[in-house]
């Protein structure tokens, strides 16, 4: 049986919860169950309460509420010297966090302080059997292989996790737990790091690993014009964009619409693959979307042996037509 549990560090921005925290809740209520341990939800921030009790509905057994006004603003340092304290104190089993860009800080940070071992980006957790050990699945090589990797030493067993490889939990409102109100004595004398202002981004793009539905781009788009079609379906559709690698490092679109094993995971309930050839690193980071279509003038794309609805032809025939029902079907519904 698990020492002390396993804990989830939630992420959480301006009072919301990520994603990716219901994610990491639900499979750590999996593997709790699995070892007879109980799940401790941390979260660190300023004027959060309310979200003890969202972790609980999502899961948790317990919480430990590090409510404080110096971790109002996201600092990578000041939220390890609060998690670290709290990982020695109480010697959680297994600890996993975000695979996002703060959590991921966070958490490399943590296990260097910490002598510990950490594997990133994990899309699978498991028990084994017989050791008891975490097992955890990551794509590897490129993408080509998942390896199966076990972390038999340091304490806890330590991982960060991609937002959308696993399932939430149906939340039930009526589960009760314990909040444990973490005092925190940060001195700000002892913090390198000053956070002068914080920049928004603009607020009117759907995000990526939110949206319902994508369409993305490739290569075969030909060039940074092509997104211009991709835009406008997405925009009809109330969808986001994404793009494959090779229109990321060709510069047409910027890395934040990256899907796939080097961006995001995305599990939408529709992704549009136009111009894409559907490689191994790509279909990592998109093939759990509930419907696939894909559009490409290749015949034996690899994409087609994932896509629901493939169609063969040129995307610049293909997507206007589409374009053109569905302001036709959109605007008579
Ligand atoms: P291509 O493979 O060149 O495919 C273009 C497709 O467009 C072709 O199938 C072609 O038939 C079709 N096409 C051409 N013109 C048209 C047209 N007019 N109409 C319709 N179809 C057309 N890739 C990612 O996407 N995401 C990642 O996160 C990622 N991470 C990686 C990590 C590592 C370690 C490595 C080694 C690679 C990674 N890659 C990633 C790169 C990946 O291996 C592929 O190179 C990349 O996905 C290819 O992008 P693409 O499908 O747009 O281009």
């Amino acid at each position: 049986m698990a020492k002390n549990g396993i804990w989830v560090c939630l992420e959480q921005t301006s009072g919301k919860l990520a994603s990716v925290s219901f994610e990491m809740l639900g499979e750590a209520r999996r593997l709790a169950d699995t070892l007879g341990t109980k799940v401790s939800a941390v979260i660190l921030g300023y004027q959060i309460e309310s979200l003890a009790q969202d972790a609980i509905a999502y899961g948790a057994d317990d919480v430990y509420l590090c409510n404080d006004e110096s971790l109002d603003l996201f600092r990578a340092e000041s939220y390890c010297t609060v998690l670290g304290g709290l990982v020695k104190e109480y010697e959680p089993e297994i600890l996993l966090m975000g695979a996002t860009n703060n959590s991921r800080t966070v958490a490399g940070k943590l296990a260097a302080k910490m002598e510990l071992g950490l594997n990133s980006g994990c899309v699978a957790l498991c028990i084994d059997p017989e050791s008891k050990l975490l097992v955890q699945t990551r794509p590897t090589y490129g993408g080509n292989i998942m390896a199966d990797m076990i972390c038999p030493q340091t304490r806890p067993q330590m991982c960060t996790i991609c937002p959308n490889a696993m399932e939430k939990l149906t939340p039930d409102s009526t589960r009760t737990g314990e909040v444990v109100v973490v005092k925190v004595e940060l001195d700000e004398g002892d913090l390198r790091t000053r956070v002068l202002e914080v920049m928004a981004k603009s607020a009117d793009k759907i995000s990526l690993t939110d949206a319902q539905i994508i369409v993305s781009g490739g290569r075969g788009l030909g060039d940074e014009k092509g997104f211009e079609l991709i835009e406008e379906l997405a925009a009809l559709l109330g969808g986001a964009v994404g793009a494959s690698r090779a229109a990321v490092d060709a510069g047409w679109i910027p890395y934040e619409h990256q899907v796939g094993q080097t961006g995001k995971t995305v599990r939408p309930k529709l992704y549009i693959a136009c111009g894409i050839s559907g490689a191994l690193q790509h279909l990592a980071g998109m093939n759990t979307a509930d419907v696939i279509i894909a559009i490409n003038k290749d015949e034996d794309a690899p994409i087609f042996g994932i896509a629901n609805y493939g169609i063969v032809g040129d995307l610049y025939d293909v997507l206007p037509i589409m374009i053109e029902e569905f302001k036709v079907t959109l605007v008579s519904v």
